[in-house]
């Protein structure tokens, strides 16, 4: 009686083990699922009063920015970095943004394109993604025309948005198409003006290229601002829907942990660093006072947040993330 007992409890324990083993076995399987290792769709929807904001990522790259920062130390690089966890080379993200104002839509800058490689010119795909078609943009406004601001302009030489009208300050457009430039900037820059020279090319020919002066309103609701020193020309844009406002400043900042705590800091593609501290520093001070939302070519994308000035340096605050806005 007793040996009978044990014995069925044992079988009992083997079906009780048995049944635990079949149990388990979704989960021993997904521990061995292979790694997915790629991100969503880069864009990101927030409402401005009216107006409709779509931040597009045209891919990130690695910024070697020991190499390329000046009037900063490598000691003070490697604090800041080290304080958020960084170290260089970093990713550096490539931002642009899209605004839909109702009649017309509008993108503010356009991604490197093919000209920086496989990293980036990812910009269309992700319009595409966000439920818009390049034809429908009415117009493109860019910062400066430096590779990864203009090169998203075009596709296999022709117009990649087709229906728009490309809008660029004078001072950029004087500055980067006119080739006899070329003698008196860095070597490294000369195949920036090449490039901004062939990608504006199909609108100047379509007649679809428009210079403005600066401060300029150029549609109800968007207002150039101009912020030279990182280029002659390059231009901030504050856009304005119901009394809030979102400014999109372009290369005012390429490493945030670093020109937050010191606005000093320029990288060496700024064509007048004391102009482009200047600026860095007022509109800093400008979107902190005015509690702008900042929209920022090169902070980690979505590069949407605020600035909060602290006694000497700021502080980013990325904006608070929102499902589905305005539903
Ligand atoms: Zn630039
Ligand atoms: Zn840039």
């Amino acid at each position: 009686m007793h040996t009978e007992s044990y014995s069925r409890t044992r079988v009992m324990n083997f079906r009780a083990l048995f049944l635990w083993i079949f149990a388990m076995m979704p989960l021993l399987a997904n521990a061995a699922a292979p790694q997915v290792r790629t991100q969503g769709p880069g864009f990101y929807r927030m409402m401005l009063g009216d107006f409709e904001i779509t931040a597009l990522l045209d891919g990130t790259h690695p910024f070697p920015i020991d190499k390329v920062m000046i009037d900063v130390s490598k000691e003070e690089i490697e604090r800041d970095l080290s304080r958020d966890g960084l170290k260089a080379p970093v990713q550096g993200s490539i931002n642009a943004f899209l605004i839909n104002t109702g009649p017309k839509l509008i993108l503010i800058d356009t991604g490197a394109g093919t000209l920086y490689g496989d990293c980036c010119g990812h910009l269309l795909a992700n319009l595409h993604a966000a439920g818009y078609q390049p034809e429908q943009v009415d117009e493109v406004y860019l910062t400066h025309l430096h590779k990864d601001h203009v090169g998203g302009i075009f596709l296999d030489g022709k117009m990649a948005f087709p229906n728009a009208v490309l809008r660029v300050s004078e001072a950029d457009a004087d500055y980067w198409l006119t080739p006899a430039n070329k003698k008196s900037a860095p070597e490294f820059l000369s195949t920036f003006f090449d490039s901004a020279i062939a990608s504006v090319a199909p609108y100047i020919k379509a007649e679809r290229f428009k210079t403005f002066s600066k401060n300029q309103q150029l549609t109800p609701g968007i207002t150039s601002m101009a912020t030279p020193g990182h280029t002659p020309g390059h231009t901030s844009y504050l856009i304005e829907s119901q009394s809030n406002a979102l400014l999109v400043w372009g290369d005012i900042i390429h490493v945030a942990p670093i020109q937050l705590q010191n606005p000093k800091a320029s990288v060496e593609y700024d064509n007048n660093p004391p102009s482009a501290q200047r600026f860095r520093r007022k509109l800093l001070g400008l979107a902190a006072q005015k509690h702008y939302i900042v929209g920022a070519a090169h902070i980690a994308f979505p590069g949407l947040g605020r600035i909060r000035r602290n006694k000497h340096t700021y502080d980013w605050i990325p904006v608070n993330y929102e499902g589905d806005p305005g539903k």
